[in-house]
């Protein structure tokens, strides 16, 4: 082979080359072209393998030229790979851009509980009546749980709550929401309208029908000449608000040791329509909340004169309420967090 002849092969290799990265479809193409061209066992070494052959004066002939093509051919793949990189990042955002139109995951909505619920539902129906609520601690001392409400130590009525006492002394969980009348009397002058919705504990066995935690709505009012017919017009009007403006009620004689006289407050059977029913222990009449008017010893432990001022007061189960509308069998289901209970109010 001449130095013609590898000129002539050197210079087609360089024309292919440089055509070839121009019209290279991506980058992976280039690196070949490169690999292919200018590799230890690429194109340009096999030709210069020819140089051999060469006499020795022509030698420096072809190495200046094969140095020109390499340059040029490195000259193709910079200004290829710059053009496709540019191109392949620009599809690469295209395809891998968030798509912010995409459909979100739907997020399940949540809904109030059913005891809360109620409990929200029992104060509106006070409030149009001008009941503000109130909220009292669920720790609570023996005097403001007990003493203050007529229930002194060994008292035989203790034994109606059973009581959960905490380490420190004098102090236990609250049993009822009652002693929130002590502190609403101790904060407000009369006429006092409170309602006092709260989680109340006691020691019991847990069943379907016992709780050892539970809520109750609390109501309180004191002014001068407040009587049982205030009373039982206001547990009327609630009771046709929460269970239908044409239902019966009733008061039966009743006993707490802060109320005198007490009362239950009876509806007719929301089941059976007053027919007797296995709900309603066949009595026709379901008991919905204990009520009465307050005693003049708690009114004094409140620091009101039960000589100017007469109080009723009354107190309810908020499951109690719940389960007369919702008919839920087990009280348990309703501590239990359970969503496909829960979601079946919704
Ligand atoms: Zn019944």
């Amino acid at each position: 082979m001449d130095l013609a002849q590898l000129t002539r092969n050197l210079e087609a290799l360089r024309a292919r080359a440089v055509g070839a990265a121009a019209a290279a479809p991506d980058t992976a193409a280039l690196d070949a072209l490169e690999v292919g061209v200018l590799g230890k066992k690429g194109d340009l070494t096999a030709i210069l393998r020819g140089i051999g052959a060469l006499p020795a004066e022509d030698r420096p002939k072809v190495g200046a030229i094969a140095n020109e093509v390499r340059t040029a051919v490195e000259a193709a793949l910079h200004e290829a790979r710059s053009g496709l990189g540019g191109a392949e990042l620009a599809a690469r955002l295209a395809t891998e851009a968030l798509d912010v139109t995409t459909p979100g995951r739907p997020i399940r909505r949540g809904s109030l509980h059913p005891i809360i619920e109620t409990a929200r539902e029992i104060a509106e129906v006070f409030a149009q009546f001008g009941f503000v609520v109130y909220e009292g601690p669920e720790i609570e001392d023996d005097r403001t749980n007990f003493q203050m409400l007529n229930i002194p130590p060994d008292h035989p009525a203790r034994d109606l709550w059973d009581t959960l006492y905490l380490d420190v002394e004098g102090l236990l969980l609250r049993t009822h929401t009652s002693p929130g009348q002590i502190r609403v009397m101790h904060e407000e002058r009369p006429p006092i309208r409170a309602l006092l919705p709260g989680r109340c504990f006691r020691y019991e066995a847990v069943d379907a029908s016992h709780a050892s935690e539970f809520f109750q709505v609390e109501g309180l009012m004191v002014d001068e000449g407040t009587s049982m017919a205030d009373l039982k017009g206001l547990l009327d009007q609630f009771a046709h608000a929460m269970f239908g403006a044409h239902r019966p009620t009733r008061f039966r004689p009743g006993y707490y040791p802060f109320t005198e006289p007490s009362v239950a407050f009876d509806i007719l059977c929301v089941i059976c329509d007053g027919e007797k029913c296995p709900a309603c222990s066949r009595t026709g009449w379901m008991t919905i909340l204990g009520a009465g008017m307050v005693h003049p010893v708690v009114l004094r432990y409140g620091g009101i004169d039960p000589e100017r001022y007469q109080g009723f007061a009354f107190g309810m189960g908020v499951e109690r309420i719940a389960n007369l509308r919702h008919q839920v069998a087990d009280l348990r289901l309703y501590m239990e967090d359970d969503l496909r209970f829960l979601g079946a109010f919704r």
